[in-house]
């Protein structure tokens, strides 16, 4: 989900529409297109497989048992991403669930079953949430006011979800189209920014006015297991994955997904971040501190055996996407006009913010690197220029 307050809609198509070349996963059906159609892609994706233990998902309403305990349930989203996954973990007498589902009507009618029938009744605990974006978070309000029970989420993820919720009603801020136009956007793509403007709050339930913080490292009983809480950050400002050592199982959220790539994007409010580098070197710091034999739970596709592969793909895929993108602005290119090398579909109105905040990512990291300079030109429109190699 964009953090500008932009429209649900570009939740659904960030990951899978605009996963950049090479990185939609081993066994995907593009593995072996992406690898014909540019010759510098992911030889390591070709090679490395990860394994899909699960030969079917949960139908909505019902559950498919992980491990005692623990529970794997999906609600709606539509969309090419279709569902999210949401997980249910014993508590005691009820059930502690992880993340939520965007806030529509079919989630609605998903939870009133999952409550019904796998719950059987029994209470929600309490709600954990990995990150703020509308599909982890919508319906967390609703269900911790059904339940009266606590919101438990990372200090940054509760902050960034009520700031971005209070952009609804709004208009959308000069610096949101000095942002856009300095990367080379049209009129018309700056009118459909400012006409979509305060989307992000619509498609949650008000979240509760307070929470209980997770914290990097913390471990947290929930039921009879301990739960150790992994940060990562890159997708959003203070991601939370749940590592459980003794069942072998990582609820990974957004952090590491198989067969799709979280956007990794600049937003208008910290233009010259560099998520990037956040991105890469919290995914690196997984692999010492989650072992590679854990079953992973991510928030989209199936759950998957292969952490430490699919990181070394992740991170991978986007040094190879760096490597272009140096080489295509040896000639000045303003970040409109990088999409090629970073993207393989093309790039229309609809997904022209994630495409663009997620060029800008990538940008802006050549930059902090020292591999890149930025000029304004006369009209305030951004070039960037590789530096010539010491
Ligand atoms: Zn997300």
């Amino acid at each position: 989900m964009r953090a500008d307050g932009g429209g649900v809609k570009f939740a659904r198509l960030r990951r899978s529409a605009l996963a950049p070349r090479g990185l939609r996963g081993d066994n995907g059906p593009w593995a072996g297109r992406v690898r014909v159609r540019d010759g510098f892609e992911d030889a390591e994706v070709g090679r490395g497989r990860l394994v899909y233990p699960f030969a079917e998902g949960p139908k909505l309403g019902e559950a498919v048992d992980i491990a005692p305990g623990v529970k794997w349930m999906r609600m709606p989203l539509g969309g090419s991403l279709a569902y999210i996954n949401v997980w249910a973990l014993k508590d005691g007498d009820g059930w502690a669930i992880v993340d939520t589902g965007m806030q529509t009507a079919p989630t609605t009618d998903a939870w009133r079953q999952v409550f019904a029938k796998v719950l059987n009744g029994a209470p929600v605990t309490r709600v954990f949430v990995t990150h703020m974006h509308p599909d982890h978070i919508g319906m967390a309000g609703w269900i911790t006011r059904k339940f009266d029970c606590r919101l438990w989420i990372t200090r940054l993820e509760y902050m960034m979800c009520r700031m971005l919720a209070a952009d609804t009603g709004r208009e959308a801020p000069d610096e949101g189209l000095r942002f856009y136009r300095s990367a080379g956007w049209s009129q018309d793509a700056i009118d459909t920014y400012t006409a979509r403007f305060g989307g992000f709050g619509k498609s949650m339930h008000a979240l509760p006015d307070s929470f209980r913080r997770l914290v990097d490292g913390e471990e947290i009983a929930i039921g009879d297991q301990v739960w150790r809480v992994v940060v990562g950050s890159g997708h959003s400002p203070e991601h939370a994955c749940l590592y459980c050592p003794a069942l072998k199982l990582m609820i990974s959220g957004d952090q590491v997904l198989p067969r799709i790539t979280s956007n990794v994007s600049v937003f208008p409010t910290e233009p010259d971040g560099d998520p990037l580098r956040d991105w890469l070197t919290s995914l690196a710091a997984i692999k010492p501190r989650v072992p590679d034999d854990v079953l992973v739970l991510p928030a989209h596709n199936d759950p998957f055996h292969g952490l430490h592969l699919r990181i070394d793909h992740l991170i991978g895929g986007h040094e190879r996407s760096l490597a272009r993108l140096e080489k295509l602005i040896a000639e000045p290119k303003r970040a409109v006009d990088v999409f090629s090398v970073l993207f393989k579909r093309t790039i229309n109105n609809d997904v022209l913010s994630m495409a663009t905040g997620e060029s800008l990512a990538h940008l802006n990291c050549l930059m902090h690197r020292g591999r890149a300079v930025r000029e304004a030109d006369a009209d305030g429109v951004d070039w960037y220029r590789a530096t010539p190699a010491a």
